[in-house]
């Protein structure tokens, strides 16, 4: 194969953990592309547009990348989660103010996410990008790695990063299992305004259903995310706004008052997708191509992020990106939070659900031990900022 170009670093996939890695290494000495298989989003600011919960640790990762004061006047704080179960007393809070923050965590439009990042790459000279392409074939040479594009294109690269979502083609052209558990729930996502201020704060109610979540927004508005078993998703996307609205309020209550109005709604089939393994010889996966959780816990992106801040860390030390022990000492050091993650948001889903095996007899003790006990608060209050998998330079960042 006649390679056209030669980079340091191929990035496929440009979804958010791709194009973070990128502006992560953005006026670095690395020659980096990134393949984006879609046409870059077009989408206006709206009151009702997707938003993804950032936490602590990942507003320091977007700092040290150089573009939270983009995100900044977009992002909505978030200064108290409040955990409760439906039908039950049991409930607990965590507080930005007993972690010593300002806020635990942002809500910020994936609009905004995108334009700050493609900001970054814009200005960087040593990256470029190619889309819409989709790499179809890969070739592991001595010292450099080969990919067909679906345009033509050859390209030839030390480090292949696979960031190409939970379905990876790289994963699978590498020879990569994952396990995959269907959770036959469907999340759907829209916003509601309320009519009492949300006051930041951010709500997780469990069902025997699946739970919800509100989220908040500007203008005392919420991202609603309602997580329904699959079979009842269809019929519910069908349900007029008034009908929705008031079935989302029923499940909700009332404690922030009447939902006075609902955004338009889409929906995901959720499953878990975790890949064998993170590395092989010069290519390494992150994000959802690395791991796909439920949005249970609002975990996902904000373990890719440190799965970038990790990685980046590591490529930018290394003489050579694709250096064998480099990427088993990335693999290694990712395990634990990895596992943490994974382990701890498949937990929830399955204790909180009826309809899966699991652990429905203690979540209301669990509720009520996390709002009792100090050590398991304070695990999960950490666990919540994202502070147990960050890089200690990140850290060091003050928020
Ligand atoms: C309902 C819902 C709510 C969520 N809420 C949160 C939240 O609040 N907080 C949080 O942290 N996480 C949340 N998540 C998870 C978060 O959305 C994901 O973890 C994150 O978007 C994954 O990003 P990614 O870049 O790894 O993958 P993706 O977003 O899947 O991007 C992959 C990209 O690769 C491209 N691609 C695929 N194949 C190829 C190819 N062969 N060649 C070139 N390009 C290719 C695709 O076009 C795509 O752009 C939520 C998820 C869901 C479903």
């Amino acid at each position: 194969m006649n390679a056209e170009m030669t980079h340091d670093l191929v990035i496929v996939g440009g979804g958010l953990v791709g194009a973070s890695l990128a502006a992560r290494l953005a006026g670095s000495r690395l020659k980096v592309l990134l393949i984006e298989a879609a046409l870059p989003p077009a989408s206006p600011p709206r009151w009702d547009e997707r938003c993804i919960a950032l936490n602590d640790a990942s507003q320091r990762i977007l700092d040290a990348i150089g573009v939270w004061r983009l995100l900044a006047p977009d992002a909505t704080p978030i200064r108290a989660t409040h955990v409760s179960e439906k039908g039950r007393f049991g409930s607990t809070r965590f507080d930005a103010d007993e972690a010593g923050l300002a806020a635990l965590g942002y809500n910020v439009p994936l609009r905004a996410i995108g334009a700050a990042l493609s900001a970054a790459m814009a200005q960087a000279p040593n990256v470029d990008i190619r889309q819409p392409t989709r790499v179809v074939s890969l070739q592991l040479e001595a010292d450099s790695v080969v990919l067909g594009l679906d345009d033509g294109g050859v390209v030839r690269t030390r480090l292949v990063a696979a960031a190409d979502g939970a379905q990876s083609s790289v994963r699978t052209l590498l020879g990569i299992g994952a396990e995959t558990r269907d959770y036959a729930q469907h999340a759907i996502v829209s916003a509601v305004r309320l009519s009492r201020p949300h006051q930041g704060v951010a709500y997780e109610r469990f069902t025997p259903d699946g739970p919800m979540a509100l989220i908040p927004k500007p203008d005392d508005a919420a991202s609603l995310v309602w997580t329904v078993p699959s079979d009842m998703a269809g019929e519910m996307m069908g349900w007029t706004d008034d009908h929705y609205r008031a079935a989302a309020q029923e499940v909700f209550g009332g404690r922030l008052g009447r939902f006075t109005a609902l955004g338009a709604r889409r929906a995901w089939p959720l499953a878990r997708v975790v890949s064998e393994t993170v590395v092989a010889p010069r290519s390494v996966l992150i994000g959802n191509a690395a791991q796909s959780l439920h949005p249970v816990a609002a975990q996902g992106f904000n373990l890719g992020l440190r799965d970038v801040a990790n990685l980046a860390d590591r490529i930018l030390a290394a003489d050579d990106p694709g250096q064998t022990q480099m990427l088993d000492d990335y693999a290694a050091s990712r395990a634990i939070d990895r596992d943490r993650v994974t382990g701890f948001t498949d937990l929830l889903v399955r204790a909180f659900s009826n309809r899966l095996p699991g652990l429905a007899q203690a979540r209301h003790w669990g509720l009520v031990a996390a709002s009792l006990a100090p050590p398991i608060r304070d695990a999960l209050l950490r666990q919540h900022l994202g502070h147990l998998g960050l890089p200690a330079n990140a850290a060091a960042v003050s928020s």
